[in-house]
Parts: C-alpha cells; structure tokens; sequence
C-alpha cells in the first residue's frame, strides 16, 4: 500500500517513526509525502506544547481530507477526533493494523505470515509495548518513560514509568549501524539517565558499548542534572565519547527550578559544568530554557539571563512556557502572553551572543569534523563539540571524518 508517515516533536519520535517505517517496507508497503494521496496517514503526535498538539490535530485533518485513512499514535493529546480512523499504542499496533487494512481473503495466509515477519522486526520492547530504532543517521533509542514529575511536562502521562532496553540489544543495534557504515551514533530517550536494565546504568552501558563496539564517535541525548553522576563524567575522558552534552536546565532561576520540581539547583549544575570543563576546557553545553513559567518574575527572568553567560551555552533552545492540560503548573497564575513574547525574545538575543563567544575559542583550533552533506559548495558537518563547521572541497566528503582548522564565522 501507499503509505505516509508525519512525524512531529522530538528526536525519540523520529527515532520510532523510522523503526516504523522499516518494518512496513520489509512488509512491501511504500512510502510516499502526505500530498501524494496515501492510503494510509500514519501520524506520530507530539504534544509537549499547545502549538504542537494544535498542529498535530492540522495535520490529522489534511491526511482526512485527503482520503487517507488515518492512524495516530505517538504523544497524542486528542484521541476522540473524528478525522481518526485508528489510535495506536505501540509499533506493533500500527503493523497490525496496515495488516488488517491491507488484507483480502487470496493473500490472507502471506500477509499473516509477513506481519509476524514484521512484528518480529522490531525489538522485544517495541513488540510488547515501547519502539526501539536505529536510524540511518545513528539515532538508537535505550529508553522510553519517565519516573519524575516536573509540574510542567505531560510526558510521563503518555509514555508511561521509565522502561529501558537491554544493554545487548543496544549493542546490537550499534554493530548493525556500524556495518552500515555509520561512524557517529547518539543514545536517545525520553530521559535516558534513568536508564537502568538489570544492573546496567547508563555509565555502565557506555562503558559495554566501547568495550564491544567500534563506533566511532557517541554522544548523548538529553541529560537530567539530578541524576549525573562522577562516574559518568568520569568516563568522557574517552575520546570516543563526544565532549558535548546537551544538559537539561529549564530555568537559571533556584525557585523557578523549584516550582518546576525539577530537583536540581543551579549550584549543582554548575558544579557539572566545572567538573566537564576541568577534564576537556573547551566542553560543549547546549541546553533548554523555558521562559515564561507561572508566575516567573522579572528578577526570576533577569536570574536566567545571568546563569545563561555564566554557562556560556554553545547553543540555547528557548521556549516560551505552554499551559498543558492536567498538570500542576497550569493550575498556576500565568505570565502575561506580551511578557512571555518579550523575554523570549530577549533571551534568544542573549543566546546568539553566548553561542557566538563559544565558537570563537575554537579559532584556530584543528578539529575531526564529520561531514555530512554539501550546500552551496561547502560541505557541512559537526566538529566533537557540535558545533556546526563547513569546508569548501570539490572532493566527496559525506560520512568522512576530517580534521580542519576552525575560523569561526
Ligand atoms: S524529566 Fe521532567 S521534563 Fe523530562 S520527561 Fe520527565 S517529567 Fe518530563
């Protein structure tokens, strides 16, 4: 069959989606874009913020109008809409269900025995309850889930307790990448420092995966201050492991973090910060920063701005709060739309400056730079430090690591 699939939000989606869509072609099914007529729409929701979940709701409706039956899955916030035909838990349901649309009573035994096939594709995880992916780009997935409760997030709501892949599989998944040819992989998960399968904590795993694999460059998805520990900034020394983390803070102001629950003060983290940048000076942190939180006042703003050159962020992702439906902060006295739209503004402006000041002590340095595809003559990739470099050679480049000397732009 023709089948589209939309993915909205975060890596971790785009990371199932494609396990998804991998299965379906091992099935035979074809993927075409959303305005090619599909006969299935397979929509993966996101629903961290209002806008999300209002384009999420756009979406589903053009797939409608369009024809398409409509499947809708991932983080969805509206399961009653009307234009969807079929709301899907798991990656396994989705498989099924393009079986049972697909199926006519001739082919009926080869479908069944090709959706077992399918469903036999994905891993244990994503079979019973969760998806697990590897993309082409070296996005492999570790764990779904979350055990914490910050005021302001619905995840937890729709992916349900922490639940981890086994570290063998993993490291499977890694090799399979390897083969493929691919040379940087990022571990990724809704909070993946609560990772934790058997005795294996996400310390432990690193450590599995550089023993047993010989993938060259790993970095990390999102990291949760509350739950680094020594040991895990002690094995960074190991130059396969990319000197960059993105570190989750929300807020540089203490009581902020504290309406947000997010267990964790701004002295901590910067006590991460340090211990990185003792062991590599030139450690690369990005972050997100939501603006505009309940009741976030002029000096708990004016607080953040601080923190945020304290840091010296090599890149900042600033979101203007979003009221969720059923969480306590949206029970919470709101901040004024023009106020929020002001200080997102101000802050993004901070964060060029910082972001530009990080670059700039790269200069001169040389730097292994995995390029990745050619614009305009250049060709582009990220340096260890993430930061995004290009290099003008007629030679092809993709997938190659090469060492060049930084000038910041
Ligand atoms: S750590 Fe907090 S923000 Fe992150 S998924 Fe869990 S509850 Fe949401």
């Amino acid at each position: 069959m023709k089948l589209s699939i939309i993915t909205l939000g975060c890596k971790l989606n785009q990371a199932e989606s494609d396990e998804i869509k991998n299965a379906l072609k091992k099935l035979g099914h074809f993927f075409v874009p959303i305005s090619s007529h599909a006969d299935v729409a397979i929509i993966r929701a996101c629903a961290v913020t209002m806008n999300a979940s209002q384009t999420t709701r756009g979406l589903i409706r053009q797939a409608k109008k369009r024809g398409a039956y409509v499947i809708a899955g991932g983080c969805l916030e509206n399961r009653d809409l009307p234009e969807i035909d079929y709301v899907a838990q798991t990656a396994g349901d989705i498989i099924k269900q393009i079986y049972v649309i697909a199926r006519s009573e001739t082919t009926k035994q080869s479908h069944v025995n090709s959706v077992n096939q399918g469903i036999a594709s994905l891993s244990s995880e994503a079979r019973n309850d969760k998806i697990v992916a590897d993309r082409t780009r070296g996005l492999i997935k570790i764990q779904g889930g979350c055990n914490f409760n910050c005021t302001y997030c619905v995840i937890p709501h729709y992916r349900g307790k922490s639940k981890s892949v086994p570290a063998k599989e993993v490291i499977r998944k890694i090799i399979e990448a390897e083969n493929r040819g691919i040379n940087e992989i990022t571990l990724t998960g809704v909070n993946i420092c609560q990772y934790r399968a058997g005795i294996t904590n996400l310390t432990s795993l690193l450590k599995n995966i550089l023993k047993n694999t010989s993938i060259k460059r790993i970095r990390l998805g999102s990291l949760d201050p509350r739950l680094i520990t020594a040991e895990l900034i002690g094995v960074f020394k190991n130059p396969r492991l990319m000197p960059h983390w993105h570190l989750s803070l929300q807020s540089g102001s203490d009581s902020i973090l504290k309406r947000m629950n997010r267990g964790y003060t701004t002295g901590h983290y910067l006590k991460i910060v340090n211990k990185l940048r003792k062991q590599y000076p030139l450690f690369s942190f990005t972050t997100d920063i939501i603006v505009g939180f309940p009741g976030e006042t002029d000096k708990e703003f004016d607080e953040t701005m601080a923190y945020v050159k304290v840091i010296g962020f090599s890149k900042v992702h600033v979101f203007p709060y979003s009221k969720r439906p059923n969480t306590p902060a949206g029970a919470m006295t709101q901040v004024h739309d023009k106020t929020k739209t002001e200080r997102v503004k101000r802050l993004i402006k901070l964060s060029g400056v910082v972001a530009r000041k990080y670059a700039s002590k790269l200069k001169g340095k040389i730097r292994p730079v995995l390029f990745e595809q050619k614009k305009n003559g250049y060709w582009i990739g990220y340096s260890p430090e993430y930061i995004l470099a290009k290099y003008r050679s007629n030679a092809n480049l993709k997938n190659q690591i090469n060492e060049i000397k930084i000038i910041p732009a």
